[in-house]
């Protein structure tokens, strides 16, 4: 059935780091046929294309594309808001003992139910998913994101030595159920397989060499990991592996690709930069994880500069929550704070919540933004009565200050509606 979405409508369909801009319609009408994006213009206009089309308007609302997360992890609601611990101590106090109890399948189910339903309610339609290090959890895992409709991609995460003992996994055990899951999940309906190394610092080159294996025979899955979070962090892996840098350890088993998700990235050589930009692999940006764990300031520019891919993560649990909008907020931050500040704007912010997001999943071509024939992902955002958001939003002059309203104060109480390919999931 034709219908017709009627609010603020606002979107990045072209990056504002080169040239692309807000665009925005203050009675906006968005045209959709199914689970697809049929045209999107001012609410006369389509009204008048469309006649016999169903109107769902959302008065005083504001409707942006789905928010991609491309780093959260699922076993991770217990461990937010764990403070006073560097990355190292946080792990071993705090979250590896929090990770371990993913072993019991009961409490695997009722947290990756809990988990997809929170990134839903935070308006996140996207998300690449570092999962938990029990092939039986991931199952659950898998199945409940099936029914949750959100576009996942995630898998079972690998590591063989310093983590807690029953994490640890071996090679032949990594190679035969990442395989598994990958037979049994990878492009089923939104489902896509990632193949998951810790960090280097818990894996072995004999489990790097699993993961080079399994994406040489599964060339469309995707790769994650984590890199250049802290500085003894890197210190460790640089120890361990006898390596140059920290890139070199994966790079090592030709694990850096397009298809390469790589989170923080905080502490990056000029060297590894230009390594990352040649292989076309992406970062996940975590602000608030980098601020929260103490990792330190993600060097946008840098990035920029070296014409590497980035978009926006939660980081959940060492991020502050699923907020995507946050997010942003917490990058615009970040970057005023750095020696040289690099000042975003509402529009560089929405475009790394979304398309940004997309382009780093490989997505782009699907999702993003309200291009035609894209899928119908997108958020409805309406201030509480008498909030500072409703209060604030009053002195908007432009649809750019709005949307800079909006990352600041609208968080999961301001999200209203949630679709994903045309259907509401929440
Ligand atoms: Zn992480």
């Amino acid at each position: 059935m034709l219908k017709i979405f009627r609010a603020s409508i606002l979107h990045t369909p072209q990056s504002p780091f080169s040239s692309g801009k807000l665009v925005g319609f203050a009675d906006g009408g968005l045209v959709v046929q199914g689970s697809k994006i049929l045209a999107l213009n001012d609410f006369k206009k389509v009204q008048n294309d469309y006649p016999s089309a169903k109107i769902i308007h959302y008065k005083n609302s504001f409707l942006i594309p789905g928010l991609v997360d491309s780093h959260v992890h699922y076993p991770q609601i217990p461990v937010i808001a764990a403070m006073g611990l560097r990355l190292l101590d946080w792990l071993e106090q705090r979250t590896l003992p929090a990770e371990a109890k993913l072993k019991d399948k009961a409490i695997a189910k009722q947290q990756a139910k809990v988990f997809l339903k929170q990134l839903a309610r935070n308006g996140t339609t996207t998300a690449l998913v570092f999962g938990a290090h029990f092939a039986t959890a991931m199952e659950e895992f898998f199945k409940q994101a099936d029914k949750s409709n959100l576009r996942i991609t995630a898998g079972l995460v690998l590591g063989d030595r310093l983590l807690q003992p029953d994490l640890y996994t071996s090679p032949q055990k990594a190679y035969t159920e990442s395989k598994e899951l990958i037979e049994k999940w990878h492009n089923k309906n939104r489902l896509r397989y990632a193949i998951t190394p810790r960090f280097s610092v818990s894996c072995s080159d004999e489990i790097l060499a699993v993961c080079e294996k399994l994406l040489n025979e599964y060339p469309d899955v995707y790769f994650t990991t984590h890199i250049n979070e802290q500085k003894e962090e890197i210190d460790l892996v640089k120890e361990q592996f006898k390596s140059k840098d920290y890139l070199a350890t994966y790079e090592k088993h030709n694990l850096i690709t397009s298809r390469s998700v790589l989170a923080h990235n905080v502490h990056p050589s000029e060297n590894e930069l230009k390594r990352i930009s040649r292989a076309n692999a992406s970062v996940a940006h975590c602000p608030s994880s980098n601020m929260f764990i103490g990792s330190g300031l993600f060097n946008m520019l840098k990035h920029l500069e070296h014409n590497v891919k980035f978009a926006l993560g939660s980081d959940v649990g060492g991020g502050t929550g699923f907020s995507i909008l946050k997010e942003g907020l917490m990058s615009y931050q970040a970057q005023m704070l750095q020696e040289k500040p690099y000042p975003l704007d509402s529009s560089h912010l929405l475009y790394l919540a979304t398309l940004a997001g997309a382009e780093v999943l490989g997505l782009d071509k699907i999702i993003g933004d309200f291009s035609n024939n894209k899928e119908a992902d997108f958020v409805v955002i309406k201030a509480k009565q008498k909030s500072t958001l409703a209060q604030n939003l009053k002195h908007s002059n432009s649809a750019e200050d709005s949307l800079a309203s909006i990352f600041t104060l609208a968080r999961e109480e301001s999200i209203k509606e949630v679709f994903v390919a045309g259907k509401s999931v929440l």
